[in-house]
């Protein structure tokens, strides 16, 4: 059996509620509910999730998942030894069986198969089939399954089905207003407020160029990097060029706005 106390989130993390988000996810959990949360990359789902985890004191199993990934690395698989073969369990089924919260990160990029996988864990049957194994699991009934998508991605291609979305209970998150936003970054980084201030603005003003040549706006995530850079002493323009502009453009024109925008913030 896993040991549980492995997935526990030991320390409270910081979280800044946006709305009431939290009363209704514990909601969803008291009734045991799917749970998906929207939204842009970096604007806090994963953190509220881990903090969710801590303060319903379950276990925390989060998988970043890819466009490689398939149903087994989900569920499990034989491994070949020396003496035979032998089962391993990923870890969708680590979760049903040990009662914790399974984080499916970004799930729209795994293959199909694999929501083939999680349908029956998302109704009244809350089962999941090991079909190479032989073996069907009951969940534990502490066990929950949220995954995180973010729609600005979607495509054709890669959209969650209606059969897939229409199981879920679903949080539309968005970056933080820049209150809030400005003492996510005090927090986070330990800057001054003025400093934290500039840096949300520069963040709101790139986010403005998303459809007209960004594809997305700067996260909260490489806002706490910019200020976790002025922090340990890096000058601003230089941090903000660093954490906010370089990574999300190869576009000369929208690289030279942004880091006109800059210039003109600090
Ligand atoms: P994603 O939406 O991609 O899962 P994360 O949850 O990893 O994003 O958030 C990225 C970073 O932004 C976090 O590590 C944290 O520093 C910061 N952050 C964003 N929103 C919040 C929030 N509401 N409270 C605290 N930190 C936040």
């Amino acid at each position: 059996m896993t040991d549980k106390e492995q997935f526990k989130v030991r320390e409270e993390p910081f979280y800044q509620a946006q709305g009431n988000e939290v009363a209704l996810y514990e909601a969803a959990y008291a009734a045991r509910l799917p749970v998906m949360v929207k939204g842009p990359t970096g604007c806090g789902k994963s953190r509220f999730i881990e903090y969710m985890a801590w303060k319903l004191a379950r276990p925390l199993i989060t998988v970043a998942c890819n466009e490689d990934m398939t149903a087994s690395d989900l569920v499990g698989r034989y491994l070949l030894e020396a003496n035979g073969t032998r089962w391993l369990d990923g870890p969708l089924t680590t979760a049903a069986r040990i009662g914790a919260i399974c984080y499916l990160d970004e799930v729209v990029e795994a293959r199909q198969d694999t929501t083939v996988v999680i349908h029956p864990l998302t109704d009244h049957r809350r089962t999941l089939p090991l079909d190479k194994k032989g073996e069907l699991i009951q969940a534990h009934a502490d066990f929950q399954l949220v995954i995180s998508y973010n729609p600005g991605y979607q495509s054709l291609m890669k959209d969650l089905k209606q059969s897939t979305k229409q199981r879920f209970t679903a949080f539309e998150f968005d970056y933080p207003d820049a209150a809030l936003e400005i003492s996510i970054l005090v927090s986070e980084s330990g800057i001054d407020e003025a400093t934290a201030r500039q840096l949300v603005s520069v963040g709101a003003a790139a986010r403005r160029l998303k459809g007209h040549g960004l594809d997305e706006g700067i996260s909260t995530r490489l806002l706490v990097y910019a200020a976790t850079l002025i922090k340990g002493g890096v000058a601003p323009v230089d941090a903000c060029r660093m954490a906010l502009v370089r990574p999300i453009t190869d576009d000369r024109d929208i690289r030279d706005t942004l880091d006109h925008a800059i210039d003109a913030t600090f």
